[in-house]
């Protein structure tokens, strides 16, 4: 079966051709800065690379570019559209509706409609997708992945904030989760790799956005990111925790708009709000260097961290193993050593030359008498998409 999974972000769409059950990758790639003259396609085939810069204003267009790769000649996996079995689509909010992967219909695209005042910045987008996707492939099946399906197995008490009732009840204000596609992905490895499907894990993904989850058998029982993707750890630009007052503060105090408010939490805050840089690489190459903003903006990165990994094992009553992914987390062994460090109570005893090791594949980085597990595993989330929506169609 041929499923190409499908990301639309607002000015970008990232593609995955994928045939399962074999998982075998036919092409990927992605088109970027849609709405703009000089968008940027790329495209992927075994070890052919192409890239180029053109107009492309619509995702509409930017589909049928993709489209028009797919079906090249020369570079292109198949010869008809009708080919392509079933379309996964990455949604990120399906509010407490959707615990599971949804095939898509009539009523699923209103109630994708319906959370965009939760996600601003990616339900729109992604029910563009859809729609875009039921024109271009009108013969496959479409297929909603929720970003927060996953999270739906945590208890009441951990989803609701302590506000009035009403809140929760009538208006939907509550912890939902995201990144709920990786989580999924890597504890279920994890899970899978330790023989242990009972394992008490924290899951923790560290990309642009950064967010960390206690998953107790399989299920998520706590996670960091709430209402929307802004609580929790500090991320590339936005600020994670911050005590809410400050809020009040900027607006009363110093004469900000809200609007302003919430661009310099989302957008300036973060890693570049505390070192005018939100790519975490220059940030340790200017550490290395000795620069005190950017080697105090990794030891409190890291100390975000390790509280919620305290908090999370408390929740579980136990912790087997912890678990790095994503940009950062696959890739910074820094930060991964100042997680790590002084977490000997917890069980925690990391192994530096693994740690250093630059394998891509799942891997242990702790010492042999660590009580705890120290895994970095790869998130796959584009395959992931493509294996719930193969197993919800066979
Ligand atoms: P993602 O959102 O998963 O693509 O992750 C993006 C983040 O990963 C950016 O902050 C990058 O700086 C970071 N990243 C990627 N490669 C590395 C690396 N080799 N070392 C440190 N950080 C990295």
């Amino acid at each position: 079966m041929k499923i190409l999974v499908i990301n639309a972000g607002s000015s970008s769409i990232k593609f995955k051709l994928l045939e399962m059950p074999s998982e075998i990758l036919h092409c990927e790639g992605m088109v970027e800065r849609i709405g703009a003259k000089n968008a940027l396609l790329k495209y992927s085939k075994g070890d052919k690379h192409l890239e180029a810069t053109m107009e492309v204003l619509t995702h509409k267009v930017a589909l049928e570019k993709i489209t028009g790769y797919l079906l090249d000649r020369e570079i292109g996996v198949i010869s008809d559209t009708r080919e392509i079995d079933a379309v996964g689509h990455r949604v990120v909010h399906g509010g407490n509706r959707y615990s599971k992967t949804t095939l898509i219909d009539r009523e699923v695209k209103d109630q994708i409609r319906e959370f965009s005042p939760l996600a601003p910045l990616h339900n729109p987008h992604n029910l563009e997708g859809i729609l875009m996707t039921e024109q271009v492939f009108p013969m496959a099946k479409q297929v909603a992945v929720f970003d927060t399906a996953f999270h739906q197995t945590m208890p009441v008490k951990a989803r609701k904030y302590a506000i009035p009732n009403v809140f929760y009840a009538h208006h939907g204000i509550q912890a939902y989760g995201f990144h709920g596609t990786s989580h999924k992905y890597v504890s279920e490895r994890a899970m899978d790799y330790m023989k242990h499907p009972k394992a008490k894990l924290v899951t923790i993904h560290l990309g642009n956005g950064c967010s960390i989850t206690a998953v107790s058998g399989g299920k998520s029982m706590a996670h960091s990111l709430g209402f929307a993707p802004s609580n929790g750890l500090i991320m590339g630009s936005r600020s994670g925790d911050i005590d809410h007052s400050i809020i009040f503060y900027m607006v009363e105090g110093l004469g900000y708009s809200l609007k302003e408010v919430n661009r310099i939490l989302t957008n300036e805050s973060g890693m570049l709000g505390l070192t005018g840089n939100g790519d975490l690489r220059d940030i340790e190459a200017r550490a290395e260097n000795g620069d005190a903003e950017c080697i105090l903006a990794l030891e409190m990165n890291a100390y975000r961290i390790k509280k919620y990994i305290g908090a999370y094992a408390a929740v579980m009553n136990g912790l087997d193993a912890i678990v790095f992914t994503a940009g950062i987390g696959e890739n910074s062994s820094k930060i991964r050593k100042l997680v790590c460090c002084d977490m000997e109570y917890l069980g925690i005893v990391l192994n530096n030359a693994s740690n250093n090791s630059r394998s891509k594949d799942l891997r242990e980085i702790q010492t042999d008498h660590s009580k705890v597990k120290v895994l970095v595993i790869p998130t796959k989330e584009e395959l992931e998409i493509a294996k719930q929506a193969y197993q919800l169609l066979v």
